[in-house]
Parts: C-alpha cells; structure tokens; sequence
C-alpha cells in the first residue's frame, strides 16, 4: 500500500530555492526506494503537514524519527536544518546532500547506524537543538550496536560520523 506524507517548509526564515531544492531531491530519491508518496502542503495554514522543516541556524540539525513527529504540535518543526545556512559549493554539495539524506532517514523511521567499534561517538553534541531528538539519538549507541540491516553498514548514510568542513560541525 502506498503511503502519503505531507510536508511543508516551517517558515521563519524563509526557505531558500537552494535549500528547497535539496530538501526536493532528497525525498525524491527516497520515493524511488519506499512506498511513499510524499506532497508538498507548505500552503496549508493550519501547519499540520506531516514533516515540517525549519532552517533555523541556531536551532541546529535534528529530526523527529518516524511516527515520533506526530507527537509534536502541528505548527512546530518536526525537522530542523540548521547547517544550511549557506548554499553548497560544487565541491561540497554532495556531502550536504547526504546530510539532508540522512535527516530524511530519520523522518522515515530509520535509527543511525552504530557499532561500538566505530569512532568514538560525540553523542552529546548529537541533535542538542530540540530536547527529544537529543533523548531519541543517544539513548542506545554508548555499548551496543545498533544497525537497520543485520550486521552495522560501514556505508550506510545514517551511520553517525564526525564531518569537519569549512568551519565545523557534527551530522547529527
Ligand atoms: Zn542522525
């Protein structure tokens, strides 16, 4: 069965054709894999679109994983994209896109990879822009392994890593 997800865009400020287009791209890419369709309803002036995204700046980057964004008011973001503040080079679009990527994957449920044996996880830092992203993220990765598949994926884009570009930030 196919599953519709209404999104809206949760002004202020007001999102950027760059930022939109990213945010596009990636539920695209997300449509051709999972058995969602998902509609833009940012006209909707009762906010109560499914995901609503916010690009706050000092509201860092997090999302509300899965079902867990239809427990926060309607008119409050569900996901924020605070890293987004200027718009992507060509040399680094794609790791930007992949943290868009990675916040959709949140938004459809899936959890970070995580192995114990992987690079020490800066949990604290993790999702400290909303109190209940930050609960949802660290709760499981300090000693066990956690992973969407049966073994942790090395590859996987929600495998929680420390990235440093020009000025420096965590992907949530
Ligand atoms: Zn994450």
């Amino acid at each position: 069965m196919i599953q519709t997800i209404y999104y809206a865009f949760l002004p202020p400020p007001a999102p950027q054709d760059w930022q939109k287009e990213l945010v596009e791209n990636a539920i695209t890419e997300y449509t051709r894999h999972a058995n969602v369709i998902l509609i833009d309803a940012s006209n909707d002036t009762t906010k109560s679109a499914d995901i609503r995204i916010s690009f706050v700046p000092q509201n860092n980057t997090w999302s509300a994983i899965g079902t867990d964004a239809l427990k926060i008011a309607k008119g409050e973001a569900t996901m924020n994209l605070g890293f987004l503040t200027v718009k992507p080079s060509e040399s680094n679009r794609d790791q930007v896109y992949d943290l868009v990527l990675h916040q959709f994957g949140h938004a459809f449920g899936l959890a970070h990879e995580w192995d114990p044996t992987w690079a020490k996880l800066k949990s604290d830092s993790h999702a400290s822009g909303n109190p209940r992203a930050f609960l949802q993220h660290t709760a499981a990765y300090r000693t066990e392994p956690t992973s969407n598949f049966w073994t942790p994926d090395e590859n996987s884009i929600m495998k929680f890593v420390q990235y440093l570009p020009e000025g420096s930030f965590l992907i949530p």
